[in-house]
């Protein structure tokens, strides 16, 4: 199962990390939330492909790592989430479907 798209409204805001808002459940190694508001990444679906990465337009993400997560010990933080031109590449490309974009959601 991917991300969930209506995490805004099922989840709490529990924080940020890097600039950008945290969501959910976070027990850290193990649970770490959803990351972003704008362009959201699960990262406990999250599984380091990196395709998101290295096709976004406008460069929006970066690498950070998460020493101890059962998925993968890095992830991409959607840092520049605010430059994002909605071209909803990363979505389409996440073969884990750990992103969702919406701009109603700034
Ligand atoms: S929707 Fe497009 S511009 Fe926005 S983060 Fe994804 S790849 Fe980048």
């Amino acid at each position: 199962m991917g991300i969930d798209p209506n995490f805004d409204a099922n989840l709490e805001k529990v924080g940020e990390e890097n600039g950008v808002d945290v969501w959910g459940l976070v027990d850290p190694p193990e649970k770490l939330g959803i990351h972003g508001t704008h362009v959201a990444v699960d990262y406990d679906i999250c599984l380091a492909d990196g395709a998101c990465l290295e096709n976004c337009p406008v460069d929006v993400f970066t690498w950070v790592d998460t020493p101890g997560h059962p998925e993968s010990e890095k992830k991409v933080e959607p840092t520049y989430e605010d430059q994002c031109i909605d071209c909803m590449l990363c979505v389409d490309i996440c073969p884990v479907d750990a992103i969702d974009v919406d701009a109603s959601r700034d």
